[in-house]
């Protein structure tokens, strides 16, 4: 059991784990410049040579690199755009997350990564989880399986939606941890309940690993007050896999060793200290795929006081929001690109936006159409728009609006985002 807590490592004194990653950056961004083209290339460019990244804090002189600059270098140089120092054929899996993106995760230093999160919220030998996140192209429902069952969970393959089936299956099977989006889970708790189920007394599911959307605080109450669900936050991000998870004092995220966090100001890349809300900007550590100072999009910040279940390591709050122009719904990306992309296909419309709010704890999707001739037969109109956005967000909009010309202010945002999250 103790291989996926290493006290050597994760219990490491302050200093000792200060030299660690001050070590760790030098010689990753020495490795990663030799080995990965794409690196070398993006701090060429920069007029940044390695020798001097000496420290942590040196890896301020690397421009951060955004998910659209990384799916641009791999257009032009498929399928890793030079980022990764291996084939394809070395990994013992490559995930598509959208954009798309290749993820060269399939290292042992991944699945490991996702474990010892899953260890730390407490998942043992013996229990049984069901995974519900999707197990096609993106990383979430392989990676997650292979690290749980690694820790000798069992582990139920639930995949995405079915929602009365996974209802049934977790009854019958008496599963007892849940790794998911929170809003799925509160889906199916209703659904549960809708047939007549006490929750609490006819399942026995005690454990949630929730991760992918935001956690709101009244949601976490809920699940444990109200149906005795331990929940643990965890952090996961495509290009890196799991680079933080919660401990028992569900106090924040711990940030596993495979990976160096920074927070960082947006509109600088200068780092930020202890509770100064910025973007999560990681760099990976494993040779296979050193992504160097990737920017996440994600807004959080980082708690460095000493955490009581004796890991050592600066653990990231939850995540508050999205940096820039993506935001992310029911658990996936979405750009202004991938809309505009939507509606280049359909010349009749001449402006869009897509509000994204909250409803029941469920993320709700909105798009207002503007069309440049009134004469355009919108009821024909619906089923190719809609077809087109689950072909290129792989979400379903909830609603369609058509609206009168220069209702749509000029200057707007073409994702406006009227989540809060209390
Ligand atoms: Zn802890």
């Amino acid at each position: 059991m103790k291989e996926f807590f290493d006290p050597k490592k994760e219990a490491m004194p302050h200093e000792g784990r200060k030299r660690y990653f001050d070590e760790k950056a030098k010689w990753i961004v020495g490795y990663a410049y030799k080995n990965a083209p794409g690196v070398k290339g993006w701090l060429d460019k920069a007029g940044v040579n390695p020798s001097q990244i000496n420290c942590v804090k040196d890896l301020e002189k690397i421009p951060v690199l955004s998910r659209s600059e990384l799916f641009d270098f791999q257009r032009a140089n498929p399928p890793f755009g030079g980022f990764a120092t291996v084939p394809v054929g070395a990994l013992s899996a490559v995930f598509i997350s959208p954009g798309p993106i290749y993820d060269a995760l399939g290292t042992p230093e991944h699945f490991r990564m996702a474990s010892k999160a899953f260890f730390a919220a407490g998942f043992r030998k013996g229990d049984v989880a069901i995974i519900t996140f999707s197990y096609h192209l993106v990383p979430a429902g392989v990676l997650l399986d292979v690290a749980l069952k690694e820790i000798g969970v069992s582990v139920i393959p639930g995949g995405t939606g079915n929602s009365e089936l996974q209802v049934q299956i977790m009854r019958d099977l008496g599963v007892t941890g849940y790794i998911g989006t929170p809003s799925f889970l509160k889906t199916l708790i209703d659904r549960a309940e809708a047939q007549g189920y006490d929750f609490r007394r006819d399942f026995k599911v005690n454990r949630a690993w929730l991760s992918a959307e935001m956690l709101p605080l009244s949601l976490r109450e809920t699940f444990e007050k109200d149906y005795g669900i331990e929940v643990f936050n965890g952090y996961g991000v495509a290009e890196f896999g799991i680079p933080g998870g919660e401990c028992s004092e569900k106090a924040g995220m711990h940030i596993p060793e495979e990976v160096i966090i920074e927070i960082v100001d947006p509109a600088t890349g200068k780092q930020l200290g202890p509770g100064e809300i910025g973007e999560v900007v990681i760099t990976s550590l494993i040779e296979a795929y050193p992504l160097v100072r990737f920017g996440t999009g994600d807004a959080s910040y980082y708690i460095d006081e000493p955490c009581p279940c004796g890991r050592t390591s600066n653990r990231l709050a939850r995540i508050t929001g999205r940096i820039g122009d993506a935001i992310k719904v029911r658990g996936m990306f979405i750009t202004p690109k991938q809309m505009e992309e939507v509606v280049s296909r359909f010349p009749e419309i001449s402006s869009f936006q897509v509000i994204v709010t909250r409803v029941a704890n469920r993320d709700q999707m909105a798009l207002k159409l503007e069309l440049g001739e009134a004469s355009v037969d919108k009821e024909k109109l619906l089923e190719p728009v809609q077809n087109t956005i689950r072909d290129i967000l792989k979400l379903k909009m909830d609603k369609i609006d058509f609206v009168p010309p220069g209702t749509i202010p000029k200057e707007h945002k073409a994702l406006l985002d009227e989540r809060t999250w209390d």
